[in-house]
């Protein structure tokens, strides 16, 4: 049996931990401002949002200047991503492209598209999703049978995507589709990706509410949808050399063990400072699991600064990250102080929000962005035993 995964200790530079000061500032400043509550809640300024992290240079932060990137490291890009979700920040609108589509963009993507999209993501100004997923094509995303057909100066695309998560606040949609059958000799042939427009003649979405009762996704169905030439993205029919590229990106970020977070966070306050030995030692194993994850998903980051692909390496993180973060509320419920008689009082309200909120979106957590199944999978064979 061969191991071929690495995890290096990153150490985060000084100018990490000024980054993070300089982020944590602009954050209080934007929850004093009334732009966000960390507790969360329904928030209709994340366009807003977006353009001011945009114009401090914290999208595209990696990519090159001429592109309206800020060629910074990878590990500045972390600190800023972290800040973000500790404090729930409304990061929806550029999320994103920031994590997947701009990088796809920037890597495959013809000149003319780079140049014409790369600066507008980087200044918070458009919002991009993910059209992998149909109805009959989930985890293997190769049997997409979404089609794009040739036709004058570019593609008309017909079918149905669905789970297309903010589809009905996005511009556009980096979209995996049929271009030619698959082959004998390769099952993954024949799929191509495209910049599409979200908001072209044809397109339709039908909302999807989860189950804390809000719209996040959506089924999108394409009805004879032009998309230009230029908006090829890689080579025709050869999508499955770059869809492999994207999940690694997708998978590999603190955005896949911080989405529970808060119900730890509320724990640790209501326990206040002097917690029982219980409590204490409750609490205690959870942050040891979470620095853990920090130092494992770092180490992703500084492959990702060295210019390496650590597929494996991000689906592991993903895989315990998942696992841990969707077990969080019930070991925070269970040891959370007991209640007495008296009255709850506010701070009591804000526990219980916390815990409502985490349990409902847990079971999602080790299903979006690869199920765990298919993530033991690709680390089996990093372990090469498959
Ligand atoms: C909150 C959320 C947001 C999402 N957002 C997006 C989005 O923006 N864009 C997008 O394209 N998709 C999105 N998805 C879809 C997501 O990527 C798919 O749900 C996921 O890939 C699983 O596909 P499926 O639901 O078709 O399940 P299936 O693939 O049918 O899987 C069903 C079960 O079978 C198991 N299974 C499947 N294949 C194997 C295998 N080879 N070995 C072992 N077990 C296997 C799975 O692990 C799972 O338990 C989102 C999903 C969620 C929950």
């Amino acid at each position: 049996m061969s191991t071929n995964f690495q995890f290096d200790p990153i150490e985060l530079p000084p100018e990490c931990q000024e980054l993070r000061e300089e982020v944590r500032a602009f954050l209080r400043q934007e929850i004093e401002a009334g732009t966000f509550s960390p507790q969360g809640g329904r928030n209709d300024n994340a366009a807003a949002f977006a353009r001011k992290v945009g114009a401090r240079g914290w999208i595209g932060m990696t990519w090159p200047k001429k592109y309206g990137g800020h060629e910074r490291t990878h590990l500045e890009r972390y600190v800023v991503t972290e800040e973000m979700l500790a404090h729930r920040a409304p990061t929806r609108h550029y999320s994103t492209a920031d994590r997947q589509s701009g990088p796809m963009i920037l890597r495959y993507g013809q000149e003319a598209v780079k140049e014409e999209y790369l600066p507008r993501i980087a200044s918070g100004e458009l919002c991009f999703c993910i059209g992998l997923s149909e109805p009959n094509s989930g985890s293997d995303v190769f049997a997409a049978s979404t089609r794009a057909t040739k036709t004058d100066g570019g593609w008309l695309v017909n079918g149905r995507k669905i789970w297309t998560s903010n589809a009905h606040n996005s511009d556009y949609m980096i979209a995996l589709l049929r271009t030619s059958p698959s082959t004998k000799e390769n099952r993954r042939h024949g799929l191509t990706q495209f910049i599409v427009n979200a908001r072209a003649k044809g397109i339709t979405k039908n909302p999807i509410i989860n189950l804390t009762g809000n719209h996040e996704f959506n089924e999108v169905v394409f009805d004879d949808v032009f998309v230009p030439d230029s908006h090829m993205i890689g080579e025709v029919d050869e999508a499955w050399k770059q869809a492999s590229a994207e999940l690694a990106y997708e998978r590999s970020g603190p955005d896949r063990w911080l989405e529970t977070f808060q119900s730890l966070v509320e724990l640790v306050r209501v326990s206040g400072s002097e917690p029982d030995d219980r409590i204490a030692a409750g609490i205690g194993r959870e942050v040891a699991h979470l620095a853990t994850l920090r130092r494992m998903s770092l180490s992703v980051a500084g492959m990702l600064q060295a210019g390496k692909t650590p597929a494996a390496e991000a689906a592991i993180v993903k895989d315990l990250g998942t696992n841990w973060e969707q077990a969080l509320p019930n070991q925070v419920r269970a040891l959370a102080p007991v209640r007495g008689d008296s009255a709850p009082d506010s701070n009591d309200d804000r526990f219980e929000e916390a815990l409502r909120h985490t349990t409902l979106i847990a079971p999602k957590l080790t299903i979006q962005g690869g199920t765990r199944e298919v993530l033991r999978g690709i680390i089996a064979r990093g372990l090469g035993l498959r």
